[in-house]
């Protein structure tokens, strides 16, 4: 069995799929693995390191990936990338296959078995390999380590002979494990910190971490949880009635930390445009839902921008890989645990069981064809 790790072709990913840790555990797994040259590079792994870990360096993509049963990657790939790769070879990957339909189909097309990471089920089994939480986490420390940077004061109380510095008051909006952590990692800094989620599970969790909740709690508000644990779209009444609880709330924020998705739509838009207005100069709003839209209505996807009434909004996007070596670290973990389930360790060959669960709830493509009930071409 051959595993293979390549070289992320966006130039603006920083992590990789494996590190010398993960690569050990295959080599021990009976695998011969290839690691790409420099594939490891922006996440500080020299290509030595690998070969340490007993893998083979390959030169290049293709023969990186010729013959190659098994590839880990961090984004999904381009059809073009897969050119020569075996048939039915599986490729683990955050293949983010929400409205890229064509994108799926023409990676179909390739005959390969691609696998997206983000679609595994919040079980407890498969809690190990849930990129979604391994990388959210980070998002969620960095976005407050990145707003303290622009924010031009310092964050905790300080009683100093030249007078008292009062903390700053920070806000988190949505509190899923990127909030969770936000809360935490903002509360370490000394802030001031409340929180808001439509999740009434939520409340408990913000409360623990010590911080204040904040949240319209109607007999909406009690049923909005899917059985997987994420938020529901909210009615518009009930939208309207959060923003206007958050608005007064808003104005009074030195820092805004937004984190609310709900999986498969565009994010919730929370801070209006005259929600900014209200906050002071020199306050900072962090969206991390840049990605999926926003969840304010003036962030721009990639950029931090100033408004005229001097407020700061950071729109980072992959939040998580502006610690490359930790989201590596903690990714290559994810897909070593579930690579593990696909593979037969007596006879040290690939032995993918489409009936298992993990399988079927990530399983995108096989055969030729795009087989996920949730992503499949409209009707004509
Ligand atoms: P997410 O990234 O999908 O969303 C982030 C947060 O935004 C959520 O808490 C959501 O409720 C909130 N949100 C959505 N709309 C909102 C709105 N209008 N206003 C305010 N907040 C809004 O969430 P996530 O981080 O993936 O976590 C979702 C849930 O899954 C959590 O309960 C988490 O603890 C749980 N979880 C379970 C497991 C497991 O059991 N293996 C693993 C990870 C997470």
């Amino acid at each position: 069995m051959r595993i293979a790790v390549p070289s992320e072709t966006d130039a603006a990913e920083a992590r990789v799929a494996a590190t010398p840790e993960t690569v050990k555990k295959f080599i021990g797994f009976g695998a011969d693995v290839v690691v790409q040259a420099g594939a490891g590079a922006k996440s500080g792994i020299a290509d030595q390191e690998y070969a340490a870990a007993g893998a083979t360096v390959g030169p290049d993509t293709a023969t990186t990936l010729r013959d190659a049963d098994l590839i880990l990657r961090v984004r999904r790939p381009d059809p073009a990338d897969l050119a020569g790769v075996k048939e039915g070879a599986a490729i683990l990957a955050i293949a983010d296959p929400y409205d890229h339909i064509d994108a799926l189909q023409a990676l179909a097309a390739t005959k390969a078995r691609i696998f997206a990471m983000e679609l595994m089920p919040r079980i407890t089994r498969a809690q190990v390999m849930d990129v979604l939480s391994s990388q959210a986490n980070l998002a969620g420390y960095r976005a407050v380590i990145d707003a303290a940077e622009d924010y031009g004061r310092v964050i905790p109380m300080m009683m100093t002979a030249a007078g008292t510095v009062p903390a700053a008051k920070i806000f988190i909006m949505g509190v899923g494990v990127a909030g969770l952590q936000a809360i935490a990692t903002a509360r370490r800094l000394g802030g001031i910190v409340t929180a808001t989620d439509v999740r009434p599970a939520t409340k408990e969790q913000v409360l623990s971490l010590g911080a204040k909740f904040i949240a319209v709690e109607d007999e909406e508000f009690k049923q909005a949880e899917t059985a997987g644990g994420y938020a529901k779209q909210m009615s518009a009444a009930y939208q309207a009635k959060q923003a206007e609880l958050t608005a007064s709330h808003i104005a009074k924020q030195d820092i805004v930390i937004t984190t609310a998705l709900i999986p498969g739509r565009p994010a919730p838009i929370l801070i209006t445009a005259d929600m900014v207005k209200s906050m002071r100069a020199g306050s900072v709003i962090v969206d991390l839902a840049v990605e999926r839209g926003g969840n304010c209505a003036l962030s721009k996807p990639g950029n931090s921008i100033v408004t005229e009434n001097g407020v700061r909004i950071i729109g980072h996007l992959n939040v998580a890989a502006r610690q490359p070596a930790t989201a590596s670290a903690l990714y290559a973990r994810n897909l070593l645990a579930f690579a593990e389930t696909l593979i037969d360790k007596e006879t040290k060959t690939l032995a993918i069981n489409d009936e298992d669960e993990l399988v079927k709830a990530t399983l995108l493509t096989k055969d030729g064809a795009l087989v996920h009930p949730n992503f499949q071409p409209a009707a004509a």
